[in-house]
């Protein structure tokens, strides 16, 4: 889809300018723009404000140097990054992703994604993202510790539970989280919901662990349904393997599917039996292990395990469910699965199909649940965990789950309706990122330039 209206022209024009290097961030504001373009039209008073100028540009950036020493008594030195994107509905709010390939431009277009994925929770939460081109992978704990301690030494003077709240996301797990609290409460002398996704015994919710997984197929099943489809009897495959993928592999389970496949950034399994999630778990969440000890582990004669990840999308599967990373699917891997009768791709990761992908889906007709409607459980139920940590109380799981699945089947009802408003009955694409906006849009323009 191209921008064919002059002012977005425009307002996409400067992005590139002044984010020449930062192609992911690029992208996403170019799908948002692409699909606002009917709001641009029917909302001259949001152009007026400024809103679209003003919503592409993060509110602050900081970034910092994060020194720690290593095992071998060596000081190490990492960047560390936080944008607060856009606090119009409410404190910055969003995950710390520790990996090496962490820079600025992969922040803005976390930190941008998640303006609209938080406004679409109907909680109140604004955009931010932050994190470090640290890897945690083959660290010590006691490295991990010193680099968090000392990434919190700066961030704790940036943040707060009532101006930004950090949580997880890729390599920041609650090992992570409960060392940067730790740290937090040590130099503050507070303890109050300033991270999310904590441990439960110090103030984490119920639920919080499972809640993208789970989430992203409770808004699934919502898309399905409504499109006379389930996960009743379907093949799922799902890449990654960490928390989300997980999750989402439970859930998919016990509403019927069979998934699969998993894969990490080395390869992937397929185990045509369904994938043996207990296997899974010991490997990943116990022993911080990589997913091709899968094969030897399993009690399933048939599963295999195959170098480079890109081939889990050759498997012959009803419904994708990408949890892995931004770009995993790109236009190659989109029309192998639509040639292998696949006519569901919901995900679990933040932008994990590139825009050649997404044409591909539309193309062949396929049901295209986008990242942030899909996987807005995560921060959804870290909303939760700000409400309970506000009232100093904690609520069950079953509470706490059924207020996700309640949250989730109402975006699925926003993005649908959101899409039908606007003339494009179907793409909930269009209707997440429209939903998402005005909100944003209207809160931005109520408060003044
Ligand atoms: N990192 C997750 C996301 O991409 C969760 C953020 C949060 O809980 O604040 O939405």
């Amino acid at each position: 889809m191209a921008i064919t209206n002059e002012y977005l022209k425009g307002v996409l024009a400067d992005v590139e300018k002044r984010n020449a290097n930062e192609p992911e961030f690029i992208q996403a504001v170019t799908e948002v723009l692409e699909t606002l373009q009917p709001v641009a039209e029917a909302r001259p008073d949001l152009v007026e404000a400024g809103v679209f100028d003003r919503i592409v540009e993060p509110e602050r950036q900081i970034i910092f140097r994060v020194p720690w020493v290593d095992d071998n008594g060596k000081v190490q030195v990492n960047r560390g990054f936080r944008v607060q994107f856009n606090s119009a509905i409410g404190p910055y709010k969003g995950g710390l992703r520790l990996h090496p390939s962490v820079y600025i431009g992969i922040i803005k277009f976390l930190g941008f994604e998640q303006i609209f994925k938080n406004s679409l929770t109907t909680l109140p939460m604004g955009g931010g993202k932050g994190g470090s081109d640290f890897d945690p992978k083959g660290k010590s704990d006691g490295e991990v510790m010193r680099f968090c301690q000392s990434f919190m030494t700066e961030l704790s003077k940036h943040i707060g539970a009532d101006t930004d709240v950090p949580a997880g996301d890729i390599g920041t797990g609650a090992r992570e989280i409960g060392f940067m609290f730790g740290q937090y409460k040590r130099l503050r002398d507070e303890f109050t919901g300033v991270l999310t996704g904590k441990g439960l015994t110090y103030g984490g919710s119920l639920a919080r662990t499972q809640a993208t997984g789970y989430g992203l197929c409770y808004f699934t099943d919502e898309m399905l349904k409504a499109n006379g489809k389930s996960f009743k009897g379907a093949t799922v495959a799902i890449s990654g393997s960490g928390n989300v993928a997980i999750y989402a592999t439970e859930k998919a389970t016990e509403l019927g599917a069979k998934v699969v496949t998993v894969s990490d950034s080395n390869g992937y399994v397929y185990d045509p039996d369904g994938i043996d999630l207990d296997v899974v778990k010991q490997i990943k969440e116990v022993e911080r292990g990589r997913i091709k000890e899968y094969v030897g582990r399993t009690s399933h004669k048939n599963a295999t395990y195959t170098e480079g990840c890109k081939g889990v999308w050759t498997v012959k599967c009803d419904i994708a469910l990408p949890c892995a990373t931004q770009n995993e699917i790109d236009g190659e891997s989109a029309k192998a699965l639509a040639a292998n009768g696949c006519y569901c791709v919901s995900e679990g990761a933040n932008m994990p199909s590139t825009p050649d992908a997404i044409e591909v889906y539309f193309a062949n007709k396929m049901l295209y649940g986008p990242a942030k409607a899909a996987n807005a459980g995560g921060v959804a139920t870290s909303g939760l965990e700000m409400s309970q940590n506000s009232e100093r109380l904690s609520w069950t799981f079953e509470e706490v789950d059924g207020k996700l699945k309640g949250i989730m089947q109402n975006i699925f009802a926003s993005c649908d309706s959101a899409a039908k408003e606007f003339g494009m009955e179907g793409n909930y694409m269009a209707g997440a990122n429209i939903a998402g906006f005005l909100k944003v849009a209207e809160a931005m323009k109520a408060q003044g330039v």
